[in-house]
């Protein structure tokens, strides 16, 4: 959903917070179009929520600046940003009903009393809360409390809405229902987005694009399917999915070029594949194949795990490296037993280099 060519609806350019001798975030710049739906990814403690806070005029900067359109907005007070913002704990108010919850921060705008019953009865119709509309937030699932949190803001139409981890108090099965249903108010309403998680599968289904970050400091932005497919540093490759690693060097010509591991054993490599000491590759891109295929790497089963729709193996080499090989259960697929000798191999385009 993003908007080529118009100017970016937020802009971080170079934004840092030092506390005491911690940069708790570092020079952290990004572009979000009108309407992208952008993650922050990380683990805990690597600065998202500082970083999202500072946007939000919570936290101020220690350097760099928060641009929301044109308009330079880093030493405005949080109300004057045109942004919203769901927490984690809905932080709505007991005493008040999902309406009047609703109503409140309409009221806190100074809204006409028509225009607030119009677009509280509106967004309760959106989040589909209508019969809802007169309990209290007690006598709400945590599911249906965050639909109010959230309605509570999109009331207000901001041009920006930032998310932090608003769905980590949920179960799995209602987690997977409010990302569809958040995508879908964050589609409809056009509103621009910057959504916090530290849990991966989150990010990748719900974003345009994925800012992964690690100890404060961007590590790459991108696409999921970028991310996934080509990240650039090992941090990356290991965060947003399962990788084997090789250690080693990238060896001969341009048009012949290999990776000798330190394990002895040497993977071919596209083309031109640039120098590199770490080799990783997705289990799913490793096959199983004939003993006597060329370039396989033979090994021995070591464990096998049924996991719903995939089987997990473990292979382990003679140099004593273990890899992953997952493969989809289908008919007629082979199956190994731990103990059984095979021969892996997987598309040299499917190895990923990384520099050390
Ligand atoms: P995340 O949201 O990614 O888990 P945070 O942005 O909350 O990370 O925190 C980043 C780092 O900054 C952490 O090491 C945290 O302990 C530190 N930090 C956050 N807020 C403060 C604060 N007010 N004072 C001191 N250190 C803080
Ligand atoms: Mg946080």
């Amino acid at each position: 959903m993003r908007s080529a060519g118009r100017p970016a609806d937020l802009r971080l350019v170079g934004l840092s917070k030092i506390y005491g001798d911690l940069a708790a975030v570092h020079d952290v710049s990004l572009d979000v179009a009108p309407g992208e739906f952008v993650a922050l990814l990380g683990p805990s403690g690597c600065g998202k929520t500082t970083t999202l806070r500072m946007v939000a005029g919570f936290v101020p900067p220690s350097a760099g600046a928060v641009f929301v359109g044109d308009a330079d907005v880093t030493r405005l007070p949080p109300e004057r940003r045109d942004i919203g913002m769901v927490f984690q704990n809905y932080a709505l108010f007991p005493h008040m009903t999902v309406r009047a919850n609703i109503e409140f921060g309409l009221k806190c705008h100074r809204l006409a009393r028509a225009e607030r019953v119009q677009r509280t009865a509106d967004v309760i119709d959106l989040v589909g809360l209508g019969t809802m509309a007169d309990r209290y937030p007690r006598q709400l699932s945590g599911g249906q409390q965050q639909r109010v949190a959230l309605a509570r803001v999109m009331a207000l139409r901001p041009r920006l809405l930032l998310f932090d981890e608003p769905l980590s108090n949920l179960d799995a099965k209602l987690r997977e229902q409010m990302r569809d249903e958040i995508l879908r108010l964050q589609r409809q309403s056009g509103v621009t987005a910057l959504f916090v998680t530290h849990d991966r599968d989150e990010a990748m289904t719900m974003a345009d694009r994925i800012v992964v970050m690690s100890k404060g400091r961007v590590e790459q932005v991108g696409t999921p399917a970028d991310i996934y497919d080509h990240p650039c540093t090992r941090f990356v490759a290991d965060f947003i999915g399962a990788a084997n690693f090789f250690e080693g060097a990238v060896e001969g010509p341009g048009d012949c070029r290999v990776f000798r591991c330190r394990g002895g054993h040497v993977l071919p490599l596209p083309t031109n594949a640039p120098s590199a000491t770490t080799l990783a590759v997705r289990p799913e891109r490793i096959a199983f194949v004939a003993p006597t295929t060329d370039g396989a790497l033979a090994g021995i089963v070591t464990r096998v795990r049924h996991v719903a729709s995939v089987i997990e193996y473990l292979v382990t080499l003679p140099s004593g490296e273990v890899v992953s090989a997952q493969v989809q259960r289908r008919h007629a697929v082979p199956q190994f037993c731990e103990g059984e000798a095979v021969a892996i191999t997987w598309p040299p385009a499917d190895s990923i280099l990384l520099p050390s």
